[in-house]
């Protein structure tokens, strides 16, 4: 089978699917790989790599006529996806469940369409295809050096000739799996660090990183299904919020990861709170998107800076920023995904495993995933 490995176009994206270390495995299963001619420019991998490492560099056309199978980090545009044909396969983060119409299209193409944002995350063999998770570390780990970039002070406590520098304070919203690469990438920096979260467990992995956990009077448990948290209610938000933005008040650094599956992101940081923070804090959004951010004056993609001084940053694509480490993690997930379908050097589905289930999105000319399809019903109005 032949394995294509896209150059991403979408706006800002500088990632790869594939990096040149990873195809020694995918060779040994039999797999042929072609990588579209600049795929890795954008984490400054040439082409020359690729070709060192055995892969055949190729021109756009030639990719999308003679590949199998595309691997690639963001789902394809419009264009993109009308290069495919039916019977190819595409792996990527589809996002169907935020854009279910591209999917739709794929899916009209007759493209099997595999989307490594649907891995079951608690399942332990998919945790090596987890590329949330690797994604997301690289995005906890980012958030903090660009806080403590704009941060016109010191993270560490420093005592010099000169006189001493107090340590920062830093606030991690959110405790997941980039809220804890945040907690321990500020603690590395040498910054007082405390964290919160509405899932109490969440509580003893803060406190083995070196964070203080926020404990509020109104005791929270808003544990929901597969480790994630289901939405606050509106008593339960307003309870929250009071006691938080008293915390907020005191920090110099804002990192805020909270999201809750399928859901607008809970508003943790409200304008009130920014105008009680002190002239020079930072705050860094993590949560921000088109549907809003976890701080209420965030703007995604910009900077802001208050009149009362706080600097509000919202990063859109964070691990686009870091993309040769955030690709090298990448690449093994999609690898460790694509391998695990892989028989005889051919694309095998068996639908009776748990992976391909729930990854596989569209297949022979439909969609095959319910909830993408339920989404669908319901943007036509249960036409569908
Ligand atoms: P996420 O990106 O969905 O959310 C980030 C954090 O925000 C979560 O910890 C969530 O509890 C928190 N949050 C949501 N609403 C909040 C609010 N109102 N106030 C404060 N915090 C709020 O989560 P994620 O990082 O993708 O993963 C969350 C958890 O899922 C992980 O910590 C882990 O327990 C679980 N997970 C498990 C596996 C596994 O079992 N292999 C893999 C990945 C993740």
């Amino acid at each position: 089978m032949k394995v294509g490995v896209a150059r991403e176009t979408a706006a800002g994206e500088r990632r790869v699917a594939l990096v040149p270390e990873a195809l020694g495995k995918l060779a040994a299963a039999g797999l042929e790989i072609l990588v579209e001619t600049g795929a890795g420019a954008g984490s400054a991998i040439p082409d020359a790599a690729f070709a060192e490492a055995g892969a055949r560099v190729v021109s756009t056309d030639a990719l999308y006529a003679e590949s199998d199978l595309i691997l690639r980090v963001q789902k394809p545009s419009a264009d993109e996806t009308s290069r495919m044909r039916s019977g190819q396969a595409v792996i990527g983060f589809l996002q169907p469940l935020i854009d279910p119409t591209s999917a739709k299209a794929l899916a009209d193409r007759g493209v099997t369409a595999i989307s490594l944002d649907a891995i079951p995350r608690t399942l332990s063999r998919a945790q090596t295809m987890d590329a949330l998770s690797s994604q997301a570390n690289v995005g906890g780990y980012k958030a903090v050096l660009i806080a403590a970039n704009a941060y016109g002070r010191y993270f560490p406590l420093l005592t010099t000739a000169a006189g001493t520098a107090k340590p920062a304070n830093v606030l991690i919203l959110g405790i997941g799996v980039a809220g804890l690469q945040a907690i321990g990438t500020a603690r590395r920096l040498g910054a007082v660090v405390k964290a919160y979260d509405v899932r109490p467990e969440t509580r003893e992995q803060a406190e083995s990183l070196g964070a203080g956990f926020v404990k509020l009077k109104t005791a929270i448990d808003a544990t929901g299904a597969g480790g994630y948290a289901r939405e606050l209610t509106a008593e339960e938000r307003a309870a929250q919020q009071a006691e938080l933005n008293e915390v907020i008040g005191g920090m110099d650094i804002v990192i805020t990861t909270a999201q809750v599956p399928g859901r607008k992101p809970p508003v943790l940081v409200t304008a009130d709170a920014v105008l009680a923070m002190k002239s020079g804090s930072v705050i860094v959004d993590m949560a921000a998107s088109a549907l809003g951010g976890n701080c209420e004056l965030s703007r995604v993609g910009e900077t802001i800076e208050t009149d009362n001084g706080v600097t509000i940053i919202a990063p859109d694509n964070l691990p686009a920023t870091m993309p040769a480490g955030a690709s090298a993690f990448y690449a093994r997930n999609i690898s460790a995904l694509l391998l695990g379908m892989v028989k005889d050097g051919a694309l095998h589905l068996d639908f009776d495993d748990e992976v391909t289930k729930a990854t596989v999105i569209a297949h022979g000319g439909a969609i095959v995933s319910e909830p993408v399809n339920k989404l669908l019903e319901q943007s036509s109005g249960g036409n569908a």
